[in-house]
């Protein structure tokens, strides 16, 4: 058997993939199917000879699958000429079953599919991409590598809302958080650039994408998180509006005769960054900013001093930091949200080299000084490895 894992990200109406070696983390191969369902449905993959990409219709998730092994053949590599370990797929929720990704079978799937409540928009897709893969595949071991796993350590207090007995016991309302695989894979990351074993040392990380989340991590393990039930709460985001007051919602559905579906999809779709500037996208907010849009300039005001704020509120959790890990789009490459977020912080022991922050290196990297007491790091995240890795090692402990 390969250390080669094929990974599979099943959205509602894309699929990305990637052929990697879960042991070193190269990808020989990767692409992504976007607009399933579509008459002009998008494929593009990267093989080791380029990018190939074909515009067709493409029905559904077995079709987007098909397509995938089609390209393997036809641009490379074969996947016939390597003997895969197995297919690991994400999976958004795993609710308080799973604190660990687990092997495939039928009861997983049953599992999975009762969680669907928790995770409408996303365990149904989850779900196809595993259905199509286990039928493609019937012989590979195959791999559910949760979202929420890495949380399922949060003490009873971190995870607890304060809310009637009824909602917690019978409707499983408490925090789970996501990006989990994010989270493991930049503080063990972070833990290494520090030359320490996870165990020693606490990281707060702060995974800013599209999406966007913060965690504090004692000793490897996952203590605090931002995000909660849903993938709603926390940080401001790019389209959903991270905390606000749990009375709006009633206020918009009493005051304006919002439907709850309406307001659900607007604090997730239409608020953020897109609400307070028009732009979703962080690099378009930054040229609107540039060029004195107040709007821009308010979201980026709005987003940064969230951001401190947890940062604030995990320093209190874990006592003492040993690195402040930025990670994803923004965090990876906006130097000015870094900038603004650990500004005057000097005496929490935190401090940025502003040169070494303007870097455009994209390597995992420290931005303070070599005196600081706590270290910032810039840290790509690679949740495609990390799933591959975790589906190695179910899969070699299970042989
Ligand atoms: P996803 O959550 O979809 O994986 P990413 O981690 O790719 O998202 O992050 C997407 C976000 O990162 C977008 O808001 C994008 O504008 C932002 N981003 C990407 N590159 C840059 C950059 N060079 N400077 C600032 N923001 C960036």
């Amino acid at each position: 058997m390969s250390d080669h894992v094929l990974v599979i990200n099943a959205g509602s109406s894309s699929l990305k993939y990637s052929l990697i070696d879960g042991h070193t983390g190269e990808a020989a191969a990767s692409g992504l199917v976007e607009r399933i369902g579509e008459s002009e449905s998008r494929h593009i993959h990267h093989g080791p000879d380029g990018d190939a990409e074909k515009t067709r219709a493409i029905a559904d998730h077995e079709d987007a699958l098909r397509g995938a092994l089609n390209a393997f053949e036809e641009h490379g590599p074969s996947l016939t000429g390597i003997d895969l370990a197995g297919v690991g797929h994400r999976v958004v929720h795993g609710g308080s079953q799973f604190g660990a990704p687990a092997l495939i079978d039928d009861d997983l799937v049953a599992a999975v599919t009762d969680l669907v409540p928790l995770a409408p928009l996303h365990n149904p897709a989850n779900l196809e991409g595993i259905e199509v893969a286990r039928r493609l595949f019937p012989d590979l071991p195959q791999v559910a590598v949760f979202d929420t796993a890495f949380h399922q350590t949060l003490p009873e207090h971190a995870y607890t809302y304060a809310v009637p007995l009824a909602w917690r016991d019978d409707h499983g309302v408490r925090r789970y958080g996501f990006h989990g695989t994010s989270h493991a894979f930049v503080s063990q990351r972070a833990a290494q650039l520090l030359d320490k074993n996870p165990a020693d040392v606490n990281v707060i990380v702060l995974h800013l994408g599209n999406g966007c989340s913060a965690s504090a991590v004692q000793g490897g393990r996952s203590v605090e998180t931002s995000m909660g039930l849903t993938p709603l709460e926390g940080l401001v985001m790019g389209t959903r509006s991270g905390d606000l007051d749990p009375a709006v919602p009633a206020y918009l559905t009493r005051e304006l005769g919002f439907t709850t579906a309406e307001v659900d999809r607007q604090l997730n779709s239409s608020s953020g960054l897109k609400g307070l500037a028009g732009a979703n996208d962080f690099r378009e907010v930054s040229k609107l900013r540039a060029g004195g849009d107040a709007g821009a300039q308010l979201a980026f005001d709005v987003y940064c001093h969230r951001l401190r704020k947890y940062i604030g509120a995990y320093y209190a959790v874990l006592g003492t930091v040993d690195a402040i890990a930025f990670t994803a789009g923004v965090g990876e490459h906006s130097a000015e949200v870094r900038a603004a977020a650990l500004a005057g912080l000097g005496r929490l022991g935190i401090s940025i080299d502003a040169e070494r922050n303007q870097s455009a290196s994209t390597d995992a990297r420290f931005i303070s000084p070599d005196d600081s007491q706590v270290a910032v790091l810039v840290v790509p995240t690679n949740e495609e490895w990390q799933i591959a890795r975790e589906t190695l090692a179910v899969v070699s402990r299970s042989c």
